[in-house]
């Protein structure tokens, strides 16, 4: 288990898995087909998955422009308030655009609410979402997704661009901090069976193919 800034670190969802659902992730937009596409990477959390998806784009020939909105939802602790603020704009104007917003997870859904709700104000002609994690349950409100990378269990999750206090960010894969657990800690030894439980834990769920069809499509499946 890699050991960062002295916390053993559980790999969620490793690199090669991620790489993979990444192409596969940009082959399921090539073929949405997206026009004048504008890629909005919203930051800080996405910037690694961005990063990756857009040179997954090139490899399934599509040619977007890149943009970032750097948007916060106050958090206390691990906690959303509910309250997203917007503290960097997009450069270009979005009218009559296709615009995609990119994000690392999909939790409340209130961040991704508020940017598609933004981009539609300004004129975009279409808004899609992609993130690479959903927290399946947690949704305050409505809201149609139409790429998602995997299903993410209900863990505070870091790496791949995510962090605690801007820590953990440069971590390539997904993983889990761990609390050392006391010795005779039998509430910590049941929760860590309940997260390894699922064989497929390290996947996080497995891949979604949930588009915007609901719940009803909201499974996993294994890579081809
Ligand atoms: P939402 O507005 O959907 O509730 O919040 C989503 C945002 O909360 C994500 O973009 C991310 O910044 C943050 N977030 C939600 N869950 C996690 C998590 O498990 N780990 C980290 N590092 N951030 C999270
Ligand atoms: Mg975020």
């Amino acid at each position: 288990m890699p050991k960062v800034r002295g916390r053993n670190i559980r790999a969620l969802i490793d690199e090669p898995t991620i790489a993979a659902r990444n192409r596969a992730m940009a082959g399921e937009i090539a073929a949405a087909g997206y026009h004048n596409l504008l890629v909005v990477s919203i930051l800080k959390g996405s910037f690694v998955f961005a990063a990756d998806l857009i040179r997954a784009l090139h490899g399934a020939g599509l040619s977007p422009e890149v943009e970032f909105l750097s948007l916060s939802s106050y958090r206390t602790g691990t906690t959303s308030s509910g309250k997203v603020k917007l503290i960097r704009d997009v450069e270009s104007d979005v009218t009559g655009r296709d615009v995609l917003l990119i994000d690392d997870i999909l939790e409340s859904g209130r961040t991704l609410a508020f940017a598609r709700k933004l981009m539609l104000k300004r004129g975009a002609r279409r808004v899609a979402i992609a993130v690479m994690l959903e927290k399946p349950g947690k949704l305050a409100q409505p809201l149609a997704v139409e790429h998602v990378g995997f299903v993410c269990p209900d863990v505070f999750v870091v790496g791949y661009g995510m962090d605690v206090a801007h820590a953990f960010r440069e971590l390539p894969f997904v993983g889990v901090v761990e609390n050392p657990r006391p010795r005779n800690d039998r509430a910590g030894a049941r929760g860590t069976r309940a997260q390894t439980r699922d064989g497929r834990s390290r996947r996080a769920g497995g891949e979604s193919r949930r588009g915007s069809r609901g719940r009803a499509g909201y499974r996993s499946r294994r890579e081809p």
